[in-house]
């Protein structure tokens, strides 16, 4: 998905401010609880390659920055991530609109801007036969994002989580929010109890209420039941099983 243009996240990132591509991603392993993540790279192809290095190779969670990317490439990845035509025009127009909601006044505005512009991040989730759950994300962040902000998709807990004990989630939307309700572990934590779906809904619920719109979530729990909830307007998942091969294309509101 990060060598698909149409995805936000490696090779066709939303741009920031400054029309730069900064891109974060990370991967956590269920079984160990070992996590690794990357934030604010800009020449590195595959983002999740470099996050999974960071879990594997070192000691460490997440590594921003020229670090991070000297570290991708020492362990071989390639340099990559350039804009495209589609993002580049995203970006001229949300600038111009920030220009002119810029005059009429401030934060809102730009939170509903961000909203517009913002999506199209990558999350996977898997169980295997022996029940280890495992998680990932990758991003280009929200469209305008400052230089130097990092989202929740390298955040374990909030843009990512996946704990054998209890479930698998990642979420998409505005990650100053996701990150706010630490979305990921709080899902991942309702399914001690309750399955996927259910707790899907619940932390959607949750955060209409306690942040307002903008945020998706899908969630896997241990007996392999599968959940999709959102506040936005439109999530795109699929899904695949020994048995079941599913996708779903601008689900509705939930
Ligand atoms: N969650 C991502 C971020 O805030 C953006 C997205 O999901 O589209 O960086």
């Amino acid at each position: 998905m990060e060598n698909n243009p149409l995805f936000n996240a490696g090779t066709g990132s939303a741009l920031n401010l400054l029309g730069r591509i900064e891109t974060d991603a990370a991967i956590m392993d269920g079984r160990t609880l070992r996590g690794g993540a990357v934030a604010l790279l800009t020449g590195i192809r595959n983002p999740i390659k470099a996050a999974r290095i960071v879990m594997d190779e070192t000691e460490h969670v997440l590594i921003a920055g020229r670090p991070a990317e000297r570290l991708a490439l020492a362990n071989g990845l390639q340099k990559g991530n350039r804009r495209v035509p589609r993002r580049v025009r995203a970006w001229r127009e949300a600038l111009n609109q920030l220009k002119t909601k810029k005059r009429k006044g401030p934060s809102e505005k730009t939170l509903s801007l961000f909203l517009k512009h913002r999506g199209d991040t990558v999350g996977a989730l898997a169980l295997d036969a022996r029940g280890n759950l495992a998680a990932g994300d990758s991003t280009g962040g929200v469209t305008l994002k400052l230089p130097g902000r990092v989202g929740d998709s390298p955040i374990i807990g909030a843009g990512l989580y996946a704990d054998n004990n209890s479930g698998a989630a990642t979420a998409t939307g505005l990650g100053e929010q996701a990150m706010r309700l630490v979305i990921s572990k709080t899902a991942c934590d309702l399914m001690r109890l309750q399955p996927a779906p259910k707790a899907a809904r619940a932390v959607i619920r949750l955060a209409t209420k306690k942040v307002g719109n903008g945020t998706g979530i899908i969630t896997l729990d241990r007996a392999g039941r599968f959940g999709v909830a959102h506040n936005t307007r439109h999530l795109c998942w699929a899904v695949r099983t020994m048995s079941v091969s599913n996708q779903q294309m601008n689900g509705t509101r939930n």
